[in-house]
């Protein structure tokens, strides 16, 4: 066991979850980066920065259980949960399939009541707790062919309002972020000049960068932002400003 404060985040692998786990490793906390199934991502993200990984599925109850029961006893305690992981299934309402529907549910919206549960008890008896929920600027302002994604990422936002007032007296924060645009292999699927033309509609010019996540979520996860809950912070270049 250590003395550092210890920080999961799901999904901290790659894309941002990875910067978000880099920047809370930079900021002295000991660091666990939750994945799923890109195994040869994790092991080189795990040897490039000294840095546990833990691979479960977040959209299962059961597993997310288990493996945070025993994460909590090799640690002793779970003090800042990010829950950063998110699919896309992508289509039109009136073509969307149940199966997509249910996946980007379960594993966007879902997958933040299971760690948090699977967190709660212990971070309310320690008197500390830091739970940033990664959301997307498209729960703001809506997006066509994303009725699933919006509607979980929209969720997250309920879901930390409501969080942060039962989380209050017991010195447990919940906020969320909406990034805008970010670089990733999420975004780097989109086609390419639907992608520039997206960029044309932020006024910053450009996409975000991982790290400009990271870095908030750092802030978030330290003492001095114990007065900060149930927020929404939008990083999205000026891309909506609602
Ligand atoms: P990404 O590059 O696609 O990485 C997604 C991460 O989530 C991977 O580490 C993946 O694990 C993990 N994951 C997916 N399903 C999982 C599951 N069932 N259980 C555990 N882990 C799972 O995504 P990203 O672009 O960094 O996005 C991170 C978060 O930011 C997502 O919630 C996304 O919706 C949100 N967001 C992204 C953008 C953007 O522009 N990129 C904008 C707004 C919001 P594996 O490596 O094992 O696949």
């Amino acid at each position: 066991m250590t003395d550092k404060k210890i920080a999961l985040v799901t999904g901290g692998t790659r894309g941002i979850g990875a910067a978000i786990s880099k920047y809370l490793q930079k900021h002295d906390f000991q660091v666990i980066a939750n994945y799923y199934s890109n195994d040869e991502a994790a092991d080189k993200f795990k040897n490039e920065n000294g840095v546990e990984i833990a691979k479960f599925d977040v959209a299962s109850f059961q597993q997310v259980q288990e493996e945070i029961g025993k994460l909590i006893e090799t640690h002793g305690a779970i003090h800042v949960l990010v829950n950063n992981a998110g699919i896309t299934k992508d289509g039109f309402l009136h073509k969307m399939n149940e199966n997509d529907w249910d996946a980007v549910i379960d594993t966007n919206l879902k997958s933040a009541f299971n760690m948090t549960r699977a967190v709660v008890n212990k971070m309310r008896e320690q008197e500390f707790g830091r739970i940033i929920n990664i959301s997307s600027i498209n729960a703001q302002k809506g997006q066509m062919g994303q009725t699933n994604y919006c509607a979980a990422k929209a969720g997250l936002i309920g879901f930390t309002k409501a969080l942060a007032l039962e989380g209050a007296r017991k010195n447990i924060t919940a906020n969320v972020i909406c990034p805008g645009y970010i670089e990733t292999d999420m975004t780097g699927a989109i086609q390419a000049e639907i992608l520039s033309e997206i960029v044309k509609t932020i006024p910053a010019g450009r996409l975000g960068k991982p790290e400009e996540i990271g870095a908030l979520v750092a802030y978030l996860a330290s003492e001095e932002a114990a007065f900060t809950t149930g927020a929404v912070f939008s990083v999205n270049g000026g891309q909506y400003l609602g």
